[in-house]
Parts: structure tokens; C-alpha cells; sequence
């Protein structure tokens, strides 16, 4: 059998590691930020009507254009946004990936602030644009000074902001968002795919009239409890939207996806009411965790960046060896918690303190 190695793999993805955090079958799984609340049951019932009379017609190609889902989706964005301000992929991934095809690319750069998600460099990879990592402060935060200082010093093509961020949960306000887009003339992503959990900062999509380099690129994966069915979107100028045309593959959008997306739309109401409940979890770790003495970085998300642990890897496998899986991400001391249910809550803040016991005897 070949080795990797054994192939003619492009040069800048030879040595490189694919996006891989566990998927074990594990009771307690707070790994990826998903919303682990049980969806409702008035949407499924709906869902599966729709599913089944979709899949009467899948011998024929879906929307190309999803025209359907993206009205649904730009009543629910609000701001006056139109259908054809509104573009959708298989999850913000690949939203963000159709844009580095169009807007990155050999010769041009992508810039942002770390830590911060790891997909970015990796997709700066897949679509040879050249990656630049620029350091966050020591509390994660950034100033509107700062962000547009190293955009006039490195003049990429692209940067990315992130809102709030992953993994350190800092949220960003407007000036910093339109001190960045004032700062150079690419294309400034601002991430929202946490900002339904956001309670304090408006999203960047009231920034966009006048700001046709400006994307907002949000998912269903986060606060919709929607991660399987893979449905991020953005909205932008409508000239972004036909330069995404360009790269996008053809139907790219399965009849199923957006069936189930237009239903879950439909539903936001009730598939968004954990997010209160979500953020009661986040606010009770956060308390509980400083109570036990852990540094927790203050978060808008649906996470919490926590440091403090002696040896995050050992504690990260002694939780999974317990049945619940934490994200460990290379920053030294630091572990990433999800905020799930009550249960699942208490399960890892129980762990945790028997832990930090066990370590002081
Ligand atoms: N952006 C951020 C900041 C994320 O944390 C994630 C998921 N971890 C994504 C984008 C991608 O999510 P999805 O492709 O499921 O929409």
C-alpha cells in the first residue's frame, strides 16, 4: 500500500495535518461546540413531511440557486437583508472556502488574529493563498488601533474576524470591525458562526449598507442545533454573491439540505430557545470554575476557553476516559468546554473538581 509520501502532493500541503478532533461515542461530548439539546419535536415532525416529499422529485437537479431557502433565511437575518444579499454552502467551511477560491488564492494572502479557529490556515493551504497569523494580546482582546496596524503593515487580501471568537470566546465591537475594513481594500470576513449567543454585541450585519467589501458569514451548526446537516451561509453586497457563482460547484446545495434548512428556518423560534438556557450553562461554569480556582476567559459563545490545569493533556484524557470529551488545543494550561445541558454540566464541573482533588493528595 502507498504512503502519502509515495504521492506528487502539492508542496504546501506535505507535512500538514487534517482537521481531525475526536468523534468518540462518548455520554458527555463538549469537543466541538455543538448545541446539545434535543431538537423539537414540532420541527421533525415537519422536517420528515418535507424530506419525504422532496425526495419524490431527487431523480431531478436541486436549485441551483436555492432561492426558496435563502428568502427564509434573509427574513430571519432581518436588517432588510434581500434573497440576493444571502448565499448558503455545506456549512460555513465551505462558505469560507468559496471565498478564499474567489477572493484568496496564489499571490494573495489571508490574515487573522490568534488564537483563533483552526480551519483558517488550513483553508488558506487548500487554496494556496498565503496564511498570516497575527498574535492576539495576552487576554485575547483587540483593539481598533491594533487590527488596523497590522492590516496597514501586512496589506492582505482577505482578513477574518471572528465574533465571538473560537476558542478564547472574546467578542469583537463595531469600531474594531470598521477600523479593520477601513484599514485596507480586500475583503474583511467577520465570523458569526457564535453570534446568536451573543447578547451583548450587534452583529456586523447592520454594518453592511455602504460596505460592499464586507461579508458576514454565519452557520446553522452552532445555536440552530443544525451540525449534521451542514448549512452555513453569509451575507454580503450582491457582487459578492456573483463572485461566489464563480466558484461554487454546480447544485452544490442537496434538495435534502435545503428542504430540512428551509424547514428548520421556519422553526427558528423554537430551535433557537436553548440559547438562553446554553448561556445559563456558560455563565455557570464560568462561576464555577473560577470558584475552583481555573482562569476563565470571558466568552460570548456557546464555550469557554478555561486555563489554569498543570497538565492540560493529562486532564483532557482523564475526562475522556471518564466518558466526556473536552477540547484540548495546544495552548499551554488551557482546555475548551462547550456549555451543554444541566447534566452534562454538572457531569464535567463534578469531574473536574474530582480531579483537582485527587491531584492534591
Ligand atoms: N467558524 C467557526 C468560528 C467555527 O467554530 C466553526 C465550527 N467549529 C465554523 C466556522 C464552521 O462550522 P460549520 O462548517 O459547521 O458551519
Amino acid at each position: 500500500m502507498a504512503k502519502l509520501s509515495d504521492l506528487p502532493l502539492r508542496d504546501n500541503l506535505v507535512g500538514k495535518t487534517p482537521y481531525g478532533a475526536p468523534q468518540d461515542p462518548v455520554p458527555v461530548s463538549l469537543n466541538v461546540n455543538e448545541n446539545t439539546h434535543e431538537l423539537p419535536e414540532a420541527f421533525i415532525a415537519d422536517a420528515t413531511q418535507a424530506l419525504a416529499d422532496t425526495l419524490r422529485g431527487v431523480n431531478r437537479s436541486p436549485d441551483r440557486e436555492f432561492m426558496e431557502l435563502r428568502e427564509a433565511l434573509a427574513r430571519y437575518i432581518g436588517y432588510e437583508t434581500t434573497p440576493e444579499h444571502v448565499w448558503a454552502a455545506n456549512g460555513s467551511n465551505e462558505v469560507l472556502q468559496q471565498l478564499l477560491q474567489a477572493f484568496g488564492g496564489p499571490g494573495r494572502s489571508v490574515m487573522s488574529f490568534t488564537p483563533t479557529y483552526s480551519m483558517y490556515p488550513l483553508l488558506a493551504d487548500s487554496t494556496d493563498t498565503r496564511w498570516i497569523d497575527v498574535p492576539r494580546a495576552e487576554d485575547f482582546t483587540l483593539t481598533p488601533e491594533y487590527v488596523s496596524a497590522q492590516i496597514r503593515e501586512h496589506q492582505p487580501s482577505i482578513v477574518i474576524l471572528c465574533t465571538p471568537n473560537n476558542p478564547t470566546g472574546t467578542t469583537l465591537s463595531k469600531d474594531v470591525i470598521v477600523a479593520a475594513y477601513d484599514a485596507f481594500d480586500g475583503i474583511l470576513i467577520v465570523d458569526e458562526a457564535y453570534q446568536e449567543f451573543d447578547n451583548v454585541n450587534e452583529t456586523s450585519v447592520a454594518l453592511l449598507p455602504g460596505r460592499h467589501r464586507l461579508v458576514v458569514s454565519r452557520t446553522m451548526s452552532k445555536a440552530f442545533a443544525f451540525a449534521g446537516v451542514r448549512l452555513g451561509y453569509l451575507i454580503a453586497d450582491t457582487a459578492v454573491v456573483d463572485a461566489l457563482r464563480l466558484v461554487r460547484l454546480p447544485y452544490h446545495l442537496s434538495a435534502l439540505t435545503q428542504a430540512a434548512a428551509i424547514t428548520a428556518v421556519h422553526h427558528s423560534a423554537a430551535m433557537l430557545s436553548t440559547v438562553d438556557e446554553i448561556r445559563s450553562q456558560r455563565d455557570r461554569l464560568e462561576r464555577e470554575l473560577a470558584r475552583l480556582g481555573y482562569l476563565v476567559h470571558q466568552s460570548g459563545g456557546n464555550f469557554l476557553l478555561v486555563g489554569g490545569f498543570t497538565d492540560a493533556d493529562a486532564v483532557f484524557e482523564a475526562l475522556r476516559a471518564q466518558g466526556i470529551l473536552v477540547r484540548a488545543l495546544g495552548i499551554p494550561g488551557h482546555l475548551r468546554i462547550t456549555a451543554g445541558t444541566e447534566a452534562e454540566t454538572s457531569a464535567v464541573l463534578n469531574a473536574i473538581e474530582a480531579l483537582g482533588l485527587s491531584d492534591a493528595t
